[in-house]
Formats: C-alpha cells, sequence, structure tokens
C-alpha cells in the first residue's frame, strides 16, 4: 500500500541544512498496524508526514496506493489527503467550541452528503469508539483518553485507507492510553485499516504487528511483534 523509497528530506532554515532522513526504504502492507520508534528528533513526525501528504520529500520516492505523492499538485495533494488520510495526534487537536458529534462530523461538512446521512456516519464512528452516550459534551467535558476516542472517530469518519498516528498515547495515563491502544488494535483487526503510529514507549509500539526504529536518518529492520498484548 505504501512505498518509500530511499526518501531524502531535510530541512532549510536560512543557510543551514538539517539533514534528518538519508534514504529510507520500508514498506506498509494493506491492513497493517506498524509502529515507528525513535530517539527525540530522529524525524519520526517528519516520516509520518512525508507518509501523509503534509510535507514533501527532497529525493526518492513515495508512493500510497500507486499514487506518487510528490507529483500531485498542491490541490490535488488536499483532496488526496482528505479522502485517504485520518490523523490522530498527541494532543487530540479537537475543536473547543464543538461538540464531540460536531468535530467529528466535521471532515463530512466538506462532502456532498446530507445531513442525514452525515448523522449516520457520525454515529456509527461514535458508537465504535463507544461514545454514544458523549455525543453532545464538549471537548472540556472529557477525560483524555475520551477526547482520544472522538479523534479516533474524526479520523474515521471519511473511511480513509491509513490512519497516520503520531504519539496517540502520549498525553495519556497508563490505563487509558491502553484502552486506546485496544482501539487502534480493534480497528486494525475489524475493519483491515492500515495504521502508522509514531510512539516513544517500547509497550504501546508492541501493540502494533511490526516495529521500526529510526535512528540518525536511517531505518532498522522489521522487528516482528510476536503476539501482541490483548
Ligand atoms: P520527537 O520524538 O521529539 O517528536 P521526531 O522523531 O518526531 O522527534 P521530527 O519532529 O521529525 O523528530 O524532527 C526531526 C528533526 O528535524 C529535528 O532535528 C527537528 O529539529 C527538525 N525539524 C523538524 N521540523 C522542522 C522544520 N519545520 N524546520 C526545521 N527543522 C525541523
Ligand atoms: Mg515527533
Amino acid at each position: 500500500l505504501i512505498s518509500v523509497r530511499e526518501v531524502y528530506k531535510a530541512y532549510r532554515r536560512g543557510s543551514q541544512t538539517i539533514p534528518v532522513l538519508d534514504g529510507i526504504s520500508l514498506d506498509i502492507a494493506a491492513g497493517e498496524f506498524l509502529a515507528l520508534m525513535g530517539p527525540s528528533g530522529s524525524g519520526k513526525s517528519t516520516l509520518l508526514n512525508l507518509i501523509a501528504g503534509i510535507d514533501s520529500i527532497d529525493g526518492g520516492s513515495l508512493k500510497v496506493d500507486g499514487v506518487e505523492i510528490g507529483e500531485l499538485s498542491e490541490r490535488q495533494l488536499a483532496d488526496w489527503r482528505a479522502e485517504h488520510v485520518g490523523f490522530i495526534f498527541q494532543f487530540y487537536n479537537l475543536m473547543p467550541v464543538l461538540t464531540a458529534y460536531e468535530n467529528v462530523e466535521l471532515p463530512l461538512m466538506l462532502t456532498s452528503l446530507s445531513r442525514a446521512a452525515r448523522r449516520a456516519h457520525v454515529e456509527t464512528a461514535l458508537e465504535m469508539v463507544g461514545l454514544s452516550d458523549r455525543m453532545d459534551h464538549y471537548p472540556s467535558e472529557l477525560s483524555g483518553g475520551q477526547q482520544q476516542r472522538v479523534a479516533i472517530a474524526r479520523a474515521l469518519i471519511t473511511d480513509p485507507t491509513v490512519i497516520v498516528a503520531d504519539e496517540p498515547t502520549g498525553d495519556l495515563d497508563r490505563e487509558s492510553a491502553t484502552e486506546i491502544l485496544h482501539l487502534l488494535q480493534g480497528l486494525n483487526r475489524d475493519t483491515g485499516k492500515t495504521i502508522v503510529m509514531v510512539t516513544h514507549d517500547q509497550r504501546a509500539a508492541e501493540h502494533a504487528q511490526a516495529i521500526m526504529h529510526l535512528e540518525k536518518g536511517v531505518l532498522s529492520a522489521r522487528e516482528e511483534v510476536r503476539s501482541a498484548p490483548g
């Protein structure tokens, strides 16, 4: 599904060049749940952003579903992202003035779906994350774990090809983190969603099917997780 070949990425600030990815290659199959680990500053978020089409590569090839992401125009890229990628962030990134329902509905406001059709989708998504009884709550009225579940429902609402999650449990206590990881595992297992998750936490990473380590611009070999904790 995702094919990354000899990808280079550097950031330029004035006369300074900060090399981040030094010829990275990896393949992610459809339906796979992959965890990406590595020290702070190693380029994990950078790689995730490239896969999600938020940022552009400086060299190499990056294809998702056969589409060379770097060859799309800005407009095409925005459309592609809206259709194919669901995002989950460390700090949830929910809109504080919108309810859980409205936050999840937001990505559908850009589509031609009717209000009734949107409602059906939103209710299904909130049910999947176990928040049917919290639809009218504002983010400030929800726990961190619940806010992250709203964010997961929002990420799923457009039925994306791939879900990218950057430290999705980084701001949660252990118990809520485990709930979120189980939710992601369940989604991966039951709906076959491809998930790429960045994490600092070895225990979190072991909920994925495979782990790769990024260090000094280079990616380690895949490490298969024998049996994900239940
Ligand atoms: P963390 O675990 O702390 O989130 P990370 O592995 O996600 O780290 P990145 O955010 O990908 O690391 O950053 C990799 C390197 O690129 C760092 O040295 C960072 O300072 C640099 N960097 C990231 N974004 C930019 C930017 N927009 N402009 C300049 N440098 C950047
Ligand atoms: Mg990061």
